[in-house]
């Protein structure tokens, strides 16, 4: 329950600014980049740490492009939400272009929102994934990560939308069909 309530606040945070500027700006100037306390930023920062590896896919160094974009473990949600909401996902996908690129979607403003919360929700699943393998030692199948994002997509969508016009099975068929 605590994690879904610091979801609800990382995309209510994103979805309730309408100053695009400023989130795109905090996001470049050390918002969800920087202060992820990835292996590689802790090593940069003098931490001692054993080793920078990823600890999902124990290849490749621990960055945030890496654990957001590059990781094998993970490239499966990214294609899987590419399917879900049938549009195209940039090929780099470091979280400011990925919010430049929802940005300049070609989709209504409600759409856009959307998208950005479910890629905030990826991010979300992604990182508690990478925190439950390295401090609880518990690995959740990689394949439950999407139903991770629609679920918790869909009880968010539906707890805020008083008259949601969307079942849970709908809503696998693609989101923003309800927008
Ligand atoms: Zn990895």
């Amino acid at each position: 329950m605590t994690q879904f309530l610091e979801m609800q606040y990382l995309i209510n945070r994103f979805l309730l600014s309408d100053a695009n500027d400023q989130w795109v700006w905090s996001l470049q100037g050390g918002g969800v980049g920087n202060r992820l306390p990835t292996r590689t930023n802790l090593a940069t920062k003098g931490i001692d740490i054993p080793s920078t590896i990823c600890p999902l896919c124990n290849d490749g160094s621990e960055t945030v492009i890496h654990v957001f974009g590059e990781c094998a473990s993970v490239k499966k949600i990214w294609d899987l939400i590419e399917r879900w909401l049938n549009l195209k996902l940039p090929a780099l996908r470091f979280p400011t272009d990925l919010m430049e690129w929802v940005e300049n979607l070609a989709l209504s403003v409600p759409k856009k929102e959307m998208v950005g919360a479910i890629i905030y929700v990826a991010w979300w699943a992604i990182w508690k994934l990478r925190n439950d393998t390295v401090f609880l030692k518990r690995r959740m199948k990689d394949a439950l990560l999407f139903d991770e994002v629609t679920y918790f997509t869909f009880l968010w969508y539906s707890s805020r939308k008083s008259k949601c016009k969307a079942n849970r099975i709908e809503w696998l068929k693609n989101p923003l069909l309800f927008m």
